[in-house]
């Protein structure tokens, strides 16, 4: 944004001086006096203008995502200095989607993308062609610190894993944002106690249980399972959909468990997940593994696994 700022007054100089230079190079002289009063006029108003541009611009960061709750964690950190674009709009699939034109226009504008770097298919599709669009945009990565599991890529779904995260966004916003430091820090150190108070929440209403197991239908929960000593039991495998194999074997652990409910994603809504629950006479239940409140949507994701660990 600085550069950006050095740029525009680069330009209004260079106009200055190409004026100067004209004028010089007009032979009448009352032409040459008529030119300087009207064209420093319009120099004067095109700067003015330019000015009130910038100061709008240049206090906020212009900082593009690809998922709802890292516009989250950003717009936390970042509080009144930036400015968050989500890539991924509500309801839609980060596995899936694709970017409209308009959303390619406004990365030519962002000064920083933050990526969760886990190996999300919307950004191991699209990363490079986002670069090519700006490439003086500066990449901010979520993920170094948190422990990947196998391919799985939903790690903001642990409170851990996203405490990580706020730490990494903090990092890469001091790094292109120095002056502001010490907001960036007191926003990031108050939003990570709440992440810690939404960790212990967890640990406090899932810890009791004896049953450990739940079922799902998009396996967006393994980190947070992982974290909280539980077992996701997957319907749809590697984004495909269930074989009759795979629901009769759901049908069974149901059984075996004794579970009461079908986890269901908002944005993976499934007649499958109804048909088992039927099965087992039991009940779909939707938890968003997507969502753009980050702290209150987790309590609730905890609160509706807690009923069927009960
Ligand atoms: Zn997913």
């Amino acid at each position: 944004m600085k550069n950006r700022l050095l740029k525009i007054a680069a330009s209004i100089l260079a106009g200055a001086l190409l004026l100067t230079a004209m004028v010089g190079c007009t032979p009448e002289e009352t032409t040459v006096t008529e030119k300087v009063t009207t064209t420093e006029k319009s120099t004067e108003t095109i700067a003015t203008t330019q000015t009130e541009t910038i100061t709008e611009t240049d206090d906020t960061l212009n900082i593009a995502v690809s998922i709802l709750p890292v516009a989250d964690f950003v717009a936390n950190v970042g509080g009144e200095h930036v400015e968050v674009t989500v890539m991924v709009p509500p309801g839609y699939s980060p596995h899936t989607y694709e970017p409209t034109p308009n959303q390619m226009v406004r990365i030519s504008e962002a000064d920083a993308y933050v990526k969760v770097g886990s190996g999300v298919e919307f950004e191991e599709s699209w990363m490079s062609d986002l670069i090519a669009q700006n490439q003086d945009m500066t990449i901010i990565d979520c993920s170094p610190g948190v422990d990947l599991l196998g391919s799985d890529p939903h790690i903001w779904n642990s409170p851990v894993n996203a405490m990580q995260m706020v730490e990494n966004i903090y990092q890469g916003l001091i790094d292109i944002d120095p002056a502001n430091q010490s907001d960036y820090q007191a926003n990031r150190d108050s939003y990570l106690a709440d992440l810690q108070a939404l960790d212990d929440y967890a640990h406090q209403t899932l810890d009791g249980f004896s049953n450990r197991n739940f079922i799902i239908y998009h396996p967006a929960f393994g980190y947070f399972a992982a974290e909280y000593d539980l077992t996701q039991i997957p319907i749809e495998h590697e984004g495909k959909e269930p074989t009759p194999q795979v629901i009769q074997d759901c049908i069974d652990k149901s059984v075996e468990y004794d579970l009461n409910y079908v986890f269901v994603a908002p944005q993976f809504a499934t007649s499958y997940a109804e048909t088992i629950a039927q099965e087992i006479d039991g009940q779909v239940l939707y938890v968003d593994p997507l969502p753009a409140t980050y702290i209150s949507n987790m309590r609730s994701v905890v609160a509706s696994i807690a009923l069927e660990l009960e």
